[in-house]
């Protein structure tokens, strides 16, 4: 941990009230441009009394904003929307440039973002509740949704742009008040998403940003302002946000890690599914929670698929991604990530798995480059086919019979994505239903789905109740309230004909 002041190199801003302020003086972390190696920024560290005053900042707007009509609030979105089409491209480079994933995966990225801004649009609609007249004599019932208060959204590396997203579109339409504490990583997306918000015409206070380690998460979980906690990030991590927050009486939803396995079928469309496979494993470098980590090979298919994936993830062009559109696969986030990924290789290799591929390579300049890696002759035992390496590296594991394939899954301590590749109706049947996992791809490499539906991890890949997207986030960001109302007659009022008697 370095000091911010240290050099004269850009502070990133926490965003209060409406205001940037910079706390140069603090304690903070580097942003590096994995690319090249080189530190781009320096993120702050809130202390105790700095975050506590970004709560408060939420806290305060949150009266005015929780009445303002929710069409109104949905204009804001609808030009918020608008802000970000209009600087697509710009917010794509920013992504690459922090994150290091390739332009097109970056593209990727902020059309997935821009979808959940789109879903917050509606929230009008999807705020409306339920009604029964009569429910019993002259009695009528009805539900009406409220936000639950000041939420707070604390984010991972991985999609600097879109996890945010998943949090606080639709938590500010349904009349919270927002705090994210962006990954110390790649905090500068969530800045330039501040700008725009605050262009949009979101008044003060409504949407804030603190920058922080743990000392400012725990500030977070512990503070009697905050209602509601959304997670994204590692499962250890994961586990203690929803164990702290919960015991301080809050909401939490927490989204942990993955070990997400790809199951190829003998009767699969080989060349399509190696090319599935590959984007699986190596998009982003790996480094996405629903990428496929193992690949379970049933029956004859293993030799050539192993054959197959080494000649087409051999010949990607590895490189920087910041202003380069050549390069298939791009740096990974740090130096040491990128040593601990590639130590797998080794740990693997000892425990009696062959390295197929290799990525370590001499690759010129700074940047944080590894190639894509193929293991074989894994087992379901081995600590690569049992914990999250979130890098390009594809484990294999070879089974005889799709009974087998499902029992790999059941072994595994997570529950995200799982995809097969098949011809067979019956065989992709019997996986979608027994599979151990949340989300299911039937030949599609990545399951993940879009703003409409809930991401729907299961095991140590989700603690809490409501996931995120879809309409389990906006009951997440609200609370139900129900009222029974009867009215009694006056004397004059008691002869009215009932609505169903005809002149
Ligand atoms: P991480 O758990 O290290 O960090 C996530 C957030 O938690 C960051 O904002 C970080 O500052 C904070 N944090 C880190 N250590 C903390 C601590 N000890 N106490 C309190 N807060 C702490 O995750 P990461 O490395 O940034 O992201 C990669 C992980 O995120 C992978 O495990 C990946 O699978 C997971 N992920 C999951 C999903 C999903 O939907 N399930 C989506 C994206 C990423």
């Amino acid at each position: 941990m370095s000091s911010v002041a240290d050099a004269a190199i850009p502070v990133v801003p926490v965003l209060q009230s409406g205001k940037w302020h910079k706390h140069s003086s603090n304690a903070g972390g580097d942003v590096y441009n994995p690319s090249t190696g080189q530190v781009i920024a320096r993120v702050p560290f809130c202390n105790t009394d700095e975050t506590a005053g970004v709560v408060a900042a939420a806290a305060e707007a949150l009266p005015a904003w929780g009445e303002t009509p929710a069409v109104e609030r949905a204009r804001v979105m609808f030009r918020f929307r608008d802000l970000v089409a209009e600087n697509f491209e710009e917010l794509a480079a920013l992504v690459t440039r922090e994150h290091g994933k390739t332009l097109p995966e970056s593209r990727a990225e902020v059309q997935r973002g821009m979808e959940m801004i789109e879903y917050a649009c509606s929230v009008p609609t999807m705020l409306m509740g339920d009604t029964l007249s009569n429910i019993a004599s002259s009695v009528d019932a009805e539900t009406v949704r409220h936000p639950v208060g000041v939420c707070v959204g604390i984010t991972p590396y991985n999609f600097p742009f879109m996890v945010p997203l998943w949090m606080f579109p639709v938590a500010i339409a349904c009349g919270n008040t927002f705090v994210l504490k962006p990954s110390e990583k790649v905090p500068l997306s969530s800045v330039r998403l501040g700008e725009l918000l605050t262009e949009a015409g979101l008044p003060p206070g409504v949407f804030n940003i603190v920058h922080g380690d743990r000392h400012c998460v725990e500030v977070l979980l512990t503070h009697p302002q905050v209602a509601a906690i959304s997670f994204v990030g590692s499962t250890a991590i994961a586990k203690y946000i929803y164990e702290t927050g919960t015991k301080n009486g809050k909401r939490v939803q927490a989204a942990g890690g993955a070990k997400n396995h790809l199951i190829i079928m003998p009767d699969a469309d080989l060349d399509q599914s190696v090319k599935a496979l590959s984007a699986s494993a190596y998009g982003c470098a790996g480094q996405r929670c629903m990428a496929g980590s193992v690949a379970v090979a049933v029956g004859k298919v293993a030799d050539p698929l192993v054959e197959g994936l080494c000649d087409h993830a051999g010949g990607f062009r590895v490189g920087p991604t910041d202003g380069n559109e050549s390069v298939d696969m791009g740096p990974l986030i740090r130096r040491e990530h990128l040593e601990r990924v590639a130590g797998y290789l080794d740990i693997a290799a000892t425990d009696g798995a062959r390295v197929a591929l290799d990525g370590r390579r001499d690759f010129d300049g700074d940047g944080f480059l590894l190639g894509p890696s193929v293991l074989d002759q894994v087992e379901t035992g081995m600590r690569v086919a049992q914990e999250e390496i979130f890098g390009p590296v594809l484990s294999v594991i070879r089974v005889d019979d799709l009974e087998s394939a499902l029992e790999v899954g059941r072994n595994c301590p997570y529950g995200n994505g799982a995809s097969i590749f098949t011809s067979s109706g019956y065989a992709a049947r019997q996986f979608k239903h027994h599979f151990n996992a949340g989300m299911i791809g039937i030949n599609v490499g990545v399951p993940a789905p879009m703003a409409w539906f809930p991401f729907t991890g299961w095991n140590q890949s989700f603690f809490g109740d409501l996931h995120i997207q879809g309409t389990e986030s906006v009951h997440f960001y609200t609370r139900q309230k129900m009222t029974l109302t009867r009215w009694f007659a006056s004397a004059e009022e008691s002869h009215h004909d009932p609505v169903w008697k005809t002149k």
